[in-house]
């Protein structure tokens, strides 16, 4: 069988996290805290804070903003849903536009017509790892003088050309950027999550939110000679990572060029040999983006039927996975109209496949996927 995705992790992850069991400190503390520093220096961002996930960093996002009802936010419905729910959770409105069909990311010239007096911000989505046109973004948000949260949950290592010099996505460009260690993404912590920024007051109250709205932390008051007491300053939340978490983090951050170098040698692969067959419509990087590549999505010819391609994969042995959902189809967002046409959205969800892509794939492997997929495009 030959899954869609797998996390690459061996003994030196397996052994940090034995270090951090025994080492007498398991939730947030001096791993969490290292592995901030190293992601910050990595993706060249003054501030890093780590918690839970992704989606709860795309909450403490919008809270720290104070983003809520009455407000609207801008993004993508073709999203993972926790994009949408993030926006929901702080009582604002999500307002949904379409997609650029290449690129699978937002459209800026739609978010601009979809901004009015209550736009409060833009949550862009890396969709797969291919870096948002940015430059577009950020002057747009300037001049509405809106807020641009980048959701970077797929993009660790993902670059960008901003000014004539490749940059990593986090540094960052928007106002906040999000990035999620899901094993389903390039690098992982089990589940684990990152919000970067420039602003040391934003910082600041990522770190006062994700830790109860505590105005001293434990880790100080357990070293602190002198008795502290703690206050409670706002209503926070316990977003925490644990330290077991973040020295797996680590380990995987010392890894993520080596993994996302394997990714791109394959999606390379993927585009030769998948190149050149009618209809069928490959990922477009455009030249001044640099994919992860955490998925492979390819569009198929409208006289293939998705599920039924889907199936005959998995008959033969290969998983694969639809394109990415549209959050407006789904349950919580069924009571209201989308504003905007997602016509592009829901095409891309329904036309597309994305194709088993992980960095211990071999070329055996895939070639096995081209041949099954070659051979259906030719039924
Ligand atoms: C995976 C993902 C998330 C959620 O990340 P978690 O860490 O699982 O909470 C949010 N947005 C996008 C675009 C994602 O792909």
């Amino acid at each position: 069988m030959i899954p869609i995705a797998l996390p690459s992790l061996s003994e030196n992850e397996a052994d940090a996290a034995r270090e951090a069991v025994l080492s007498g400190w398991v939730s947030q503390g001096p791993q969490v805290a290292a592995f901030e520093r190293e992601f910050a220096a990595l993706v060249g961002a003054p501030f890093a804070c780590a918690v839970s996930n992704c989606t709860t960093a795309l909450h403490l996002a919008l809270a720290a903003l104070n983003i809520g009802p009455g407000d609207e936010v801008i993004t993508a419905s073709h999203s993972f849903i926790a994009t949408a729910n993030c926006i929901r959770y702080s009582g604002a409105t999500p307002v949904f536009v379409d997609i650029d069909p290449d690129s699978y990311n937002i459209d800026p010239e739609l978010v601009a017509e979809a901004i009015t007096p209550r736009t409060r911000a833009i949550i862009a989505v890396h969709q797969m790892g291919m870096p948002c046109d940015l430059s577009s973004l950020t002057a747009l948000a300037a001049r509405h003088g809106v807020v641009l949260i980048e959701d970077a949950a797929c993009a660790a290592g993902s670059e960008i050309r901003m000014n004539g010099a490749w940059e990593r996505i986090g540094k960052p460009h928007g106002t906040i950027a999000c990035f999620s260690f899901h094993p389903r993404k390039v690098i992982t912590t089990g589940e684990g999550g990152m919000l970067t920024t420039g602003d040391a007051e934003l910082d600041r109250k990522f770190r006062l939110l994700r830790q109860h709205g505590m105005s001293v932390p434990d880790t100080v008051r357990h070293g602190s000679p002198q008795v502290i007491f703690e206050d409670y300053l706002v209503v926070g939340f316990n977003y925490r990572m644990t330290d077991i978490q973040a020295a797996v983090g680590r380990k995987q951050l010392q890894r993520l060029a080596e993994l996302i170098g394997h990714r791109r040698a394959l999606a390379s692969r993927y585009a030769e040999l998948l190149g050149n067959i009618d209809g069928l419509r490959l990922p477009f990087e455009p030249p001044w983006a640099r994919s992860n590549w955490q998925s492979y999505c390819v569009r198929l010819p409208d006289r293939l039927d998705q599920r039924t391609v889907m199936q005959h994969l998995l008959d033969r042995g290969i998983a694969t996975r639809r394109g990415i959902m549209c959050s407006h189809r789904e349950a919580p967002y069924a009571d209201a109209a989308p504003r905007h046409g997602l016509r592009q959205s829901e095409l891309a969800q329904d036309r597309s496949i994305l194709l088993p892509i992980y960095s211990q794939m071999s070329e055996n492997d895939q070639d096995r996927v081209v041949d099954v997929l070659l051979a259906e495009l030719d039924s």
